[in-house]
């Protein structure tokens, strides 16, 4: 008996699935497109239970005949290219005639589309692969298209679904990815019946400040600077933040020829131009749009593939760091000018010749006031000479007297004197085995880190009353990190309640923290639990008590008291590991006896 067999089309629709279709974000990533292929002006997306039950669009496109709907959902079906050749001057977002079919495979899927030309529309259903209704139907031109209990015939497939915070939030990077490039589309976004995001034509600015805005005028985009840069290879536009707006939590996004993509040498490009100017671990927001032909770059084949290779990459990193340095400098050249009107960048701004690429070189620009003393990363209170180490407390320590090779295991040291203060920052332990150099303020990272971790696990954080409540405004995919975050940070001490739709209240904060901080600490805790993922329950614990403990501990150049030293030295070497912070950075370093005795 002969056994090679064609596979039944629903059963290879499936297998081409779990390639297109990974998650609910991929599947509305191909039906936004299909909108925009389209020709639609409006699109509406709406979602339950993060995709999982349903995924629904809803455009004011072309539509589709009665005969092209039905076809729509077979593989390789497309109206967008039929020749080879075609793949070359693609203007479409898709072209492989996959996804509706991958989609009907692994979904149930209903859709009412009508053209402009057609009295009435149609509507049919399709159920894993299988139509099970198709009639007429009357409908409003354009395409509405559900997608309902999405992998419901494919168990595994589901199972690998994350918790529905975290499916919302890769939606909405999806989401954003797409209406970043087109502006003038409206769009809105509705998760189980609430309107996430309502964003109306504009340009990209205006686009850029309803995402990331959070409700308030210009606060974003008061923040960025416009970028263009025309060359005959490529031409690149787009907006960077101002140095001093720079911070943890960056935005950053690239496309090319109207798609989203990643591009981690571009990205050095752009931190290679503000180097010198951002204190450790701040990073600056882009959004950069480069338009080039479309031979430079590789064709995207892969549907979920983001990552896109230029011809001449080293070229256009120069062109994109000149063009950044550039924004930049003429920003700090001219500081009264408000960029965010736009069509101002047009004015010729007085620039001393040849100099334009070099920030903060005021030649040639009169009446401006310098204040040596402004430092525009201190937000909460001034930088004084006492803790202005503060400001940057991760810049590289003084070269460390062994290496990491040749230290031995501190566990069983045991201290022989007392400990004594070393410029500022170090403490100087005498023990057994040699002279123990501790870095004051990691140290008290690690000890406080333990000890949180614990409180946190047995809920018994303390809480401080705010004298005011603060109000935290979050984006929709910050808002949906937080709700999975907030019974930990209620453990650990935290009062915090929903506020309104886009923001949070805090009334208080665990008793060891500042409380001027606030706002800042729960920002950076749900930056750095985003970074990490919030799948993870003890990840993201650990993500908070670092956060917390690197607020709450000694900075460099405070000045220790003997029974501080001593209480600090006794908490340390009581750790179970005390080599390196959480995050990986040194604590201790050994000048043994032996080496000692080797130089002396
Ligand atoms: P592709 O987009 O790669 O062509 P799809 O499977 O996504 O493949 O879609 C198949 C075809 O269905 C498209 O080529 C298009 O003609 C039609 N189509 C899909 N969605 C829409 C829509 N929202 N409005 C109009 N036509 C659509
Ligand atoms: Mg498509």
């Amino acid at each position: 008996m002969d056994i090679v067999h064609l596979l039944p089309d629903h059963v290879a629709n499936q297998i081409a699935a779990g390639e297109v279709i990974q998650r609910p974000a991929s599947c509305l990533k191909e039906l936004v497109e299909n909108s925009l292929d389209a020709g639609a002006t409006n699109i509406q997306v709406i979602v339950r239970d993060a995709g999982r039950t349903l995924l629904q669009v809803i455009d004011n496109g072309k539509g589709m005949s009665q005969t092209d709907a039905r076809m729509a959902f077979e593989r390789h079906a497309t109206s967008k290219i039929s020749r080879v050749e075609d793949l070359f001057s693609l203007r479409t977002m898709g072209f492989r005639g996959e996804a509706l079919a991958s989609i009907c495979a692994v979904a149930q899927v209903e859709m009412t589309t009508r053209r402009q030309e057609d009295e009435v529309g149609v509507c049919l259903e399709i159920d894993g692969s299988k139509l099970v209704h198709q009639e007429p139907c009357a409908c409003p031109v354009g395409t509405n298209l559900k997608v309902k209990n999405l992998f419901y015939n494919v168990p595994v497939r589901r199972k690998f679904l994350k918790t529905d915070q975290t499916e919302l939030r890769n939606l909405l990077t999806e989401f954003y990815h797409i209406v970043l490039v087109y502006p003038r589309v409206q769009f809105t976004f509705v998760h189980n019946d609430e309107v996430l995001l309502d964003l109306p034509a504009g340009n990209e600015k205006q686009r850029i400040e309803a995402i990331f805005g959070r409700g308030r005028t210009h606060a974003f985009t008061s923040n960025l600077i416009d970028l263009r840069t025309d060359t005959e290879l490529v031409s690149i536009r787009g907006f960077v933040s101002k140095p001093e707006s720079s911070g943890k939590n960056p935005q950053q996004y690239f496309f090319v020829n109207g798609r989203y993509m990643r591009h981690p040498y571009f990205h050095k490009a752009i931190l290679t131009a503000y180097s010198g100017m951002l204190p450790g671990d701040y990073a600056p927001s882009y959004f950069i749009y480069f338009d080039i032909a479309p031979e430079a770059i590789d064709v995207n084949i892969h549907p979920t593939k983001t990552e896109i290779k230029f011809a001449d990459e080293q070229a256009i990193f120069q062109i994109l760091m000149a063009a950044v340095r550039e924004a930049i400098g003429k920003f700090s050249l001219a500081p009264t000018i408000d960029f965010n009107r736009e069509g101002e960048l047009e004015m010729p701004l007085p620039t001393a010749p040849g100099n334009t690429t070099s920030p903060r070189s005021g030649t040639g620009m009169p009446h401006i006031q310098v204040d040596p003393t402004y430092n525009p990363f201190h937000r909460t209170q001034p930088a004084t000479p006492r803790n202005w180490t503060t400001l940057y407390p991760d810049r590289p320590a003084a070269p460390a007297l062994s290496d990491d090779a040749q230290l031995p295991l501190y566990e069983h040291d045991i201290p022989t004197g007392i400990p004594y203060q070393y410029a500022d920052r170090y403490i100087l332990l005498p023990t057994r085995d040699g002279l123990l150099i501790i870095n004051q303020h990691r140290a008290h990272i690690c000890v406080e880190y333990e000890a949180l971790l614990q409180q946190l696990r047995e809920q018994q954080g303390v809480s401080q009353q705010l004298l005011f409540q603060e109000i935290l405004d979050l984006t929709p995919d910050e808002m949906a990190a937080m709700e999975t975050i907030l019974p930990d940070l209620r453990a650990i001490g935290f009062a915090i309640d929903r506020f309104s739709k886009t923001s949070y209240g805090i009334s208080g904060v665990p008793a060891q923290l500042p409380q001027s901080d606030a706002l800042m600490m729960v920002r950076d805790i749900l930056q750095a639990v985003m970074e990490t993922g919030t799948d993870v329950q003890q990840r993201w614990q650990e993500q908070i008590a670092l956060s917390l403990a690197r607020s709450i501990a000694i900075p460099y150049g405070k000045i220790l008291t003997q029974e501080e030293m001593q209480d600090l030295c006794d908490r340390l070497l009581a750790l179970k590991t005390y080599s390196r912070t959480p995050d990986g950075k040194r604590v201790v370093t050994l000048l043994s006896n032996n080496e000692l005795e080797n130089r002396l």
